[in-house]
């Protein structure tokens, strides 16, 4: 099969296509013939060799894939061949035309969403369903700030806000991106690259601050959105790429809270809720991943580029 191979950490051209075996099922693993994989920024930083967690080399990057089962090892019971899947992780990379993954990480995929949209399900929607839910703990009539609405996990963020009843107030630095978030269910749109901005967001919340906020930029934005806080308020840090300076009066004052969120190191029991309301979310319509582009997998380098260039427009997608 062809696969992108990664021999040694650097820039995106470093991400090869290059021919390897075909991966076989062993037991209690499953064989997906991929037919679309999910962009990640994680992707980048791990290619990059400067992520948390740094893989064996060479390697094949990715956690997020759709596809059909192709095959099954002894003892797999929760899946069969030709059942359409999602993936939540890989044992072999999910940036290849066949991936090899255990039972838990494959999850049926709704006929309604298409392949593409299955491929911008895991990292994005269980990153926002672990913000919103279990970290923040959102509760209807609350408002959230989405700081960041136009890209993965922002749109699948706004997306479960509106359907949980909350008022969604969403960032976006493009008219396109925001007029996109709008649509996704947003009340509010405001462009986090405008001068005024924070104070149109105060505004709009009628004086009281945003009861949560999620923050996929934390390292430029964390200092200055503590002040955006209602009282009790709640962060959840989902994005940072470097350090900041933050005054913790701004929390003090509120009774306010700042969580960190990795999905990482999520325990599986809170992942198995996860993937019940990500399931159940697509299947009744309220969860529509949004694929702004979709490259060969021949392109995957580009792709790494774009996904860390300004202007997000929902989920870059790789076609195998
Ligand atoms: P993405 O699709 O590239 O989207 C990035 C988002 O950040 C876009 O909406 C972008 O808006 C916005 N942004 C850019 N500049 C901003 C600013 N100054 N203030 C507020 N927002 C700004 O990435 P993603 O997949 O949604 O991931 C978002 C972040 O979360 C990344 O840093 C990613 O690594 C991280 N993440 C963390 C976890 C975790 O477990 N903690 C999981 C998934 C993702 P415009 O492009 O429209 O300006």
């Amino acid at each position: 099969m062809k696969a992108i191979r990664v021999n040694e950490f650097g820039p995106a051209e470093v991400l090869r296509l290059e021919n390897v075996p075909d991966p076989r099922p062993d037991l209690g693993q499953v064989l997906v013939r991929v037919k679309a994989v999910g962009v990640n920024p994680a992707d980048t930083y791990i290619r990059a060799g400067s992520y948390a967690v740094k893989p064996a080399l060479p390697f094949t990057p990715g956690w997020d894939a759709a596809g059909v089962v192709e095959a099954i090892g002894d003892g797999v019971t929760r899946v069969k061949p030709g059942d359409r899947v999602y993936t939540a992780g890989t044992l072999t990379g999910a940036y290849a035309e066949l991936t090899l993954c255990t039972e838990a990480q494959v999850h049926p995929l709704p006929e309604r969403v298409s392949f593409a949209q299955g491929a911008a399900v895991y990292v994005p929607y269980a990153t926002a369903y672990r913000a919103l839910f279990q970290k923040a703990h959102a509760a209807a009539g609350e408002t959230v700030l989405v700081h960041g609405a136009s890209g993965g996990v922002g749109v699948a963020a706004v997306q479960f806000a509106r359907a949980a009843g909350l008022t969604v107030i969403g960032t976006g630095g493009t008219e396109k991106g925001r007029q996109m978030v709008l649509e996704q269910g947003a009340h509010h749109v405001v462009d986090h690259r405008a001068p005024d901005y924070l104070a149109k967001i105060i505004s709009l919340t009628g004086g009281r601050g945003a009861d949560i906020i999620l923050e996929m930029l934390a390292n430029v934005n964390l200092g200055k959105v503590l002040s955006l806080l209602a009282y009790a308020g709640r962060v959840v840090v989902i994005g940072s790429r470097g350090t900041v300076e933050i005054n913790p009066r701004d929390i003090m004052g509120r009774d306010a809270s700042i969580h960190g969120m990795s999905l990482l190191v999520a325990p599986p029991a809170q992942l198995a809720g996860i993937h019940r309301a990500l399931f159940a979310g697509m299947e009744n319509g309220a969860l529509r991943p949004v694929v702004g582009r979709e490259l060969p997998l021949s392109e995957a380098s580009q792709a790494h580029e774009a996904v860390m260039e300004a202007g997000a427009f929902g989920k870059i997608v790789l076609v195998p």
